[in-house]
């Protein structure tokens, strides 16, 4: 949590989920919450975990006149608007605003990712890449849509004028429109890792494989984590960081 706002996820049997939503909706501070509430079977978070933080989504920018505190974020766009969007062919773009591995194993059809800039390095340089889209209709998407409520409104500071921003994320959408315009998976941050029955469309980061391994591994003495096929871990293509990681559950949706 922090001023801008609070940001979590509850995990377990829907109907567990569903009860704890119901009976926190009572206090009105939760009340008309968007709960992230994830299906599992209760063991994705071993125990309550609240961290204060000053910011939601770190941004390390000193000034911070845009994004939910300063009112300046993109417009909100719902999945059933995006959906017709997709369907009429309107001109529009999505961009991806996680990290480089997610977008990796699936992503909206047609999305552009633009170099990191949901997670504020290098600011500037990944907004060069996109410059020519400044006049364009924008659409920001992110996971559950909190990364967007800041990365909007900084497109927004750097004089984007028509940014919307995905409501309450891709696993809305997912949930929504299976099997529409979200190609691949949607990897989660809890123990599934990756979401959905897309068709993979991950690509090995060294042979070009497809494939839907994920490894941490070591890059030019960095911890990097992507898409590496199992016969380049194998041939020890790449040097591997801890366990080789297991093969992840599908979700049905
Ligand atoms: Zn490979």
């Amino acid at each position: 949590m922090a001023a801008e706002g609070i940001n979590g996820t509850v995990e377990g049997e829907l109907k567990n989920t569903k009860a704890y939503t119901k009976e926190m909706n009572h206090y009105p501070a939760f009340a008309g919450i968007n709960w992230k509430r994830s299906e599992g079977n209760g063991k994705a978070f071993p125990k309550l975990s609240v961290k204060v933080r000053d910011e939601i989504v770190t941004t390390g920018e000193k000034n911070k006149d845009f994004g939910p505190l300063a009112s300046k974020t993109g417009k909100y766009l719902t999945a059933k608007e995006l959906y017709n969007w997709y369907r009429e062919e309107k001109e529009f773009y999505v961009l991806d605003m996680r990290n480089d591995y997610e977008y990796e194993v699936g992503r909206f059809k047609n999305s552009i990712w633009p170099d990191g800039l949901g997670h504020f390095r290098d600011v500037k340089n990944s907004i060069k890449t996109i410059e020519h889209l400044k006049d364009k209709t924008i659409v920001t998407v992110c996971t559950g849509g909190v990364r967007c409520e800041t990365a909007s409104g900084l497109l927004q500071k750097y004089g984007f004028e028509n940014v919307y921003q995905l409501e309450h994320g891709i696993v809305t959408f997912m949930d929504k429109y299976p099997n529409t315009y979200w190609e691949g998976k949607l990897y989660v941050f809890d123990s599934r890792e990756l979401y959905g029955k897309g068709e993979s469309i991950g690509k090995c980061r060294i042979c070009g494989k497809t494939t839907e391994n994920m490894v941490n591994y070591f890059k030019d003495g960095k911890n990097t984590y992507g898409v590496v096929c199992e016969e380049c871990c194998e041939n020890k293509m790449v040097e591997l960081e801890g366990k080789y990681k297991s093969r992840f559950e599908y979700k049905t949706i």
